[in-house]
């Protein structure tokens, strides 16, 4: 029985373990995968103890990826542009890191929603480990432009950055939202549904007749977003659920070296988490 885990804050609700439980069900193979709340500062004592356990690979969420990818020895080249680590993998005693945000979202708009990312300006909010992940994927995939707006502008600045492209990646501030122009693609991917405090506060005048709303988050932590966007009369808003499912498939191919079959895990937690409606 292989050992792995997921590291985070309040992860005891995660969905996680039970998708990593149904590919290793398909897949024959036998695997442990637990959720494990660990404290801001206290994830490399936890890598530690938890490989010292018989742990193999581990998953990293919120608020811990950017710490992940400090604790690794080897990176790969998305995780090194990423500056987060959200995957790890035991090898010779050391953590490998990798960063399977950004395929995982792609996957999910450009195959389970058929959206065509090419030629799209796009609107990036927040700059943590998830914004870190999928910025460089939604290059990759085409976009035209990526805004990038963040409540501390240092750290969109930071992810411009290490983005290298400032003639499509740049930052513009959060007060000035309202005066960016307009989207086809808008992204939260902030924590701020998690907060108790007001919920995120945004000009309907950042959509078009084209835009599609995204959210990292599902569940309740994407209630806020997913209203603004259907109060703004938008045809195509997604939630996190199929991105989560489409990052683990990753994660579980890097550990297993299979690569799952995602509909049926995705139809299973659906049925839980209603699909956002659309206007
Ligand atoms: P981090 O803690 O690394 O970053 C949080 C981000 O949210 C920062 O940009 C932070 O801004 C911003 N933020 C927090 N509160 C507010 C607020 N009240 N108003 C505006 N901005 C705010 O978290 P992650 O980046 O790792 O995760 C972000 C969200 O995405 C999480 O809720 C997570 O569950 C979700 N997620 C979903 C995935 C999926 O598979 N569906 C995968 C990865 C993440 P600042 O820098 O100013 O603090």
């Amino acid at each position: 029985m292989s050992r792995y885990a997921l590291f985070g804050r309040s992860v005891a609700k995660s969905p996680s373990p039970q998708i990593h439980a149904a590919f290793a069900r398909q897949a024959g193979i036998a695997m442990e995968y637990v959720g494990l709340d660990v404290e801001p500062g206290a994830l490399p004592a936890a890598l530690d103890a938890f490989a010292a356990r018989g742990g193999r690979g581990a998953n990293v969420t919120v608020p811990h990826k950017q710490a992940a990818f400090a604790a690794c020895t080897r990176l790969s080249a998305r995780a090194r542009t990423a500056g987060a680590v959200n995957t790890l993998r035991l090898e010779e005693g050391q953590w490998y890191g990798d960063n399977t945000d950004g395929a995982g979202l792609v996957r999910d708009l450009t195959g389970r929603h058929s959206l065509d990312l090419r030629g799209r300006r796009a609107l990036l909010l927040g700059a943590g480990g998830a914004a870190r992940g999928v910025a460089p994927a939604l290059l990759e995939a085409g976009v035209r432009e990526l805004v990038i707006v963040n409540r501390s502008p240092e750290r969109a600045d930071a992810l411009a950055d290490a983005l290298g492209e400032p003639g499509r990646a740049h930052t513009r501030y959060w007060e000035d939202l309202a005066g960016i122009g307009d989207f086809e693609l808008v992204i939260n991917a902030t924590s701020a549904g998690r907060d108790a405090g007001a919920p995120l506060s945004l000009p309907f005048a950042l959509c078009n007749d084209m835009t599609g709303a995204v959210d990292l988050n599902y569940g309740e932590v994407a209630i806020p977003f997913l209203a603004w966007a259907r109060a703004a009369g938008l045809r195509t808003i997604v939630d996190g659920l199929g991105m989560l499912v489409e990052q683990a498939a990753e994660s579980f191919e890097i550990w297993h070296g299979v690569r799952p079959d995602t509909d049926p895990v995705y139809a299973l937690l659906r049925e839980g988490a209603p699909e956002p409606a659309t206007a």
